[in-house]
């Protein structure tokens, strides 16, 4: 992500109807550098055909703003574990063509939820979501396909660092391969990033190893600790706290990566809530 300058890296989920340059200006009109979008409809099915004229002017504009790594977050109903084989098959294909996809934007970010074992087990979920990336994964491919760090909802997988680094060592390709930690889910899953922010950040580091950690998904959240309910407050309105983020937004292992704000917001919540980190950063 050498291409982009040092800047403080901040920018929320936007809408993707208008295409890749509508996203780009509404990012900057809000004060962001950088974004993400849903590739398809948040529920799954067909993606709008890429337009290599919003994709290219698109590109000048961001090299010309400086916005950047923009990150791709595939829809919530991509079970790559599901245990109907025809759920399992439609989510690889969706991944195989949202990953074609990325290509267009080379080198930026693809977010998923690593999917839900539904009652076949932690175990069996983890070989049929390792299955399903060594399948779409390339050599040659730019994007970084990033797992989420989950709430652990129902039978989520990847509410602990060990799931994730488990699925992780399984998967052939490596070096596009990372996670993407959202503040709100490792609070819910019983990581306490409030409290003990270096220690979970040390954990993480011992687990899975902070050089794979690519994004963060900075989010308050609307239930105590170890809920595992997954609802998204308002920056300093939840039980995080605008202390947490402080803390998140500047810690020296964390402060270079890109943050991407997924509060219940329309765009003038999220210019504010970006206006309020900005001035919560420390340093240049
Ligand atoms: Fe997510
Ligand atoms: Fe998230
Ligand atoms: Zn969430």
């Amino acid at each position: 992500m050498s291409e982009y300058s040092n800047d403080f890296r901040i920018g929320c989920h936007l809408s993707a109807s208008a295409g890749y340059l509508a996203m780009a200006k509404t990012a900057v009109g809000i004060g962001a550098n950088t974004f993400q979008f849903f590739t398809r409809n948040p529920r799954g099915g067909t993606a709008k055909a890429i337009d290599p004229d919003d994709v290219e002017a698109f590109l000048a504009f961001s090299r010309d703003n400086d916005i950047g790594p923009i990150l791709a977050h595939a829809s919530y109903t991509m079970n790559l574990c599901a245990a109907e084989t025809r759920i399992r098959e439609f989510a690889l294909n969706t991944l195989l063509d949202d990953l074609y996809r990325m290509e267009f934007t080379p080198g930026n970010l693809y977010n998923l939820h690593p999917g839900s074992h539904v009652q076949q087990g932690v175990e069996k979920g983890i070989e049929l979501i390792a299955g399903a990336l060594n399948t779409a994964i390339t050599k040659d491919q730019t994007t970084w396909v990033l797992l989420e760090t989950m709430a652990g909802k129902g039978s989520e997988i990847g509410s602990t660092f060990e799931e994730l680094r488990m699925i992780m060592d399984r998967v052939w390709i490596q070096d596009r391969l990372g996670v993407c930690l959202d503040t709100c889910h490792i609070f819910d899953a019983g990581y306490d990033i409030k409290d003990k922010t270096d220690q979970v950040l040390e954990e993480f580091d011992r687990v899975i190893g902070l050089d794979r950690l690519k994004a963060i998904h900075i989010n308050d959240t609307k239930n105590p600790f170890e809920s595992h309910k997954d609802r998204h407050e308002t920056i300093g309105n939840g039980y995080l706290g605008l202390e947490t983020f402080r803390k998140v937004i500047n810690h020296p292992g964390l402060r270079d990566l890109p943050f991407y704000l997924e509060t219940p917001n329309e765009l003038p919540g999220y210019a504010s809530e970006i206006a309020l980190l900005k001035t919560e950063r420390t340093g240049t």
